[in-house]
C-alpha cells in the first residue's frame, strides 16, 4: 500500500486508505474543537501534533498535507 507519504506513487487523493481515513478525522474534530474553543486552523494543526494521544497516522498526514501552507487551507 503507497500513497504520497511514504511513495511518489501516490493514488487518486494522494493518500492511501488508512491515511485518507486519519486525514478524515482530523477535519471533523477540527469541526469540534472549533465548536468548543474557536480555535484556529494554524493552532489546531499545531495542537494535534503536540497532542499524544492523536495516532501517528494522522500526524503523518498533518505533517505532509500541511507543510508550509499558511493555515487558511482546509
Ligand atoms: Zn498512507
Amino acid at each position: 500500500m503507497k500513497c504520497k507519504i511514504f511513495s511518489s506513487e501516490a493514488q487518486k487523493n494522494g493518500f492511501c486508505t488508512l491515511h485518507l481515513q486519519a486525514y478524515q478525522n482530523v477535519i471533523e474534530k477540527f469541526d469540534v474543537w472549533r465548536e468548543a474553543s474557536a480555535i484556529l486552523w494554524i493552532d489546531y494543526l499545531v495542537e494535534i501534533q503536540k497532542n499524544s494521544l492523536t495516532g501517528e497516522w494522522a500526524k503523518d498526514v498533518v505533517k505532509h498535507r500541511f507543510k508550509g501552507e499558511n493555515g487558511n487551507v482546509k
